[in-house]
């Protein structure tokens, strides 16, 4: 746990969330400033940074990210219509909290190039 990270702070309770899943080693929330009717952040609950401080050690928790990503989707009934995940990484992609965090968002249309 990182004393001044907020997301670990969500792990462990401190700070209260909208929870969607979760189980021995990841944890799905509600975005508190949701960019679309569906915007979830699925995240470890040990603290990794980004995906660039990931280790190849970690492939099967970070494909598990993808596989919760894919099964929140087909709950939210927004499998077949299509949504976006998002993976900021590090200050020129806009990354704000830095425990690694993957955006499912849903519920509308996306546009290409983002922005
Ligand atoms: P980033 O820009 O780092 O990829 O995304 C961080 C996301 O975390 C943002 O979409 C922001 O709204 C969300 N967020 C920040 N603080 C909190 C919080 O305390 N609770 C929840 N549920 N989401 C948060
Ligand atoms: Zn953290």
């Amino acid at each position: 746990m990182n004393e001044d990270c907020i997301f670990c702070k969500i792990v462990s309770g401190e700070i209260a969330t909208k929870k969607v899943y979760e189980d021995e080693d990841l944890l799905a929330f509600e975005d508190i400033n949701p960019q679309a009717p569906i915007h979830i952040l699925i995240i470890p609950k040990h603290h990794i940074q980004h995906l660039d401080a990931a280790s190849d050690e970690q492939k099967e928790l970070l494909g598990k990210m993808l596989l919760v990503a894919r099964d929140i989707a087909r709950q939210k009934e927004v499998a077949e219509k299509g949504y976006r995940l998002v993976l900021n990484t590090n200050p020129a992609s806009g990354q704000e909290v830095y425990h690694l965090h993957l955006h499912l968002l849903g519920g509308r249309r996306f546009t290409w190039p983002p922005g």
